[in-house]
């Protein structure tokens, strides 16, 4: 997905930007969700949860919700990093599915912490349609179906870190 997550001092510095943006409500911080995978088209529903936690959910100044994902990085990001991002496709269909925004009127936002010699908080705005949700059911489905078929490939990356089965993982050939 690109990026990491912010350790807690760059965490506290993003927040703070938020908390002393005129007209910017804080509306929750390290939100879980835990919401099920729905086909919209034709109703089906996978038998595993879609299950994570939103850092940040504001409320701008015309009383829309903005769900933001706090990064640090090397660099700074491209629009197109948050475009396609499908963490955010996630937040996106997980914050709708639990009714606290519809998705038309969802923003989404990556502010990432550049980890330069002058620190630099980058903001990148997008957000999520119906089409988004369907591909995103789709390749859910599609991931389920290769795990049952046994399929396996190492996806390395930060979620490494805590992963129980690493060790049989990383020896894996
Ligand atoms: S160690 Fe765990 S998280 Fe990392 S690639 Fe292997 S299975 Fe995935």
């Amino acid at each position: 997905m690109g990026g990491e997550g912010l350790e807690p001092v760059g965490r506290e510095k993003v927040l703070a930007t938020s908390w002393h943006e005129p007209g910017i409500e804080i509306v929750g911080v390290e939100q879980p969700f835990d919401v099920p995978l729905i086909d919209l088209d034709t109703g089906e529903v996978l038998d595993r949860a879609l299950v994570g936690t939103l850092d940040l959910i504001e409320r701008d100044a015309e009383g829309r919700i903005v769900v933001v994902d706090l990064k640090t990085s090397a660099r700074k990001y491209t629009d197109l990093q948050a475009d396609a991002s499908l963490q955010l496709s996630v937040y996106s269909y997980a914050t709708a599915m639990n009714g606290l925004a519809d998705q038309e009127d969802l923003r989404l936002r990556f502010d990432v912490l550049t980890k330069t010699k002058q620190p630099e908080l980058c903001r990148y705005w997008t957000q999520r349609d119906r089409a988004a949700n369907l591909r995103l059911f789709r390749l859910a489905a599609e991931v389920l179906h290769a795990i049952e078929a046994g399929v396996f490939h190492p996806n390395p990356g930060w979620q490494c870190k805590d992963c129980p089965f690493r060790s049989r993982c990383w020896a894996w050939r």
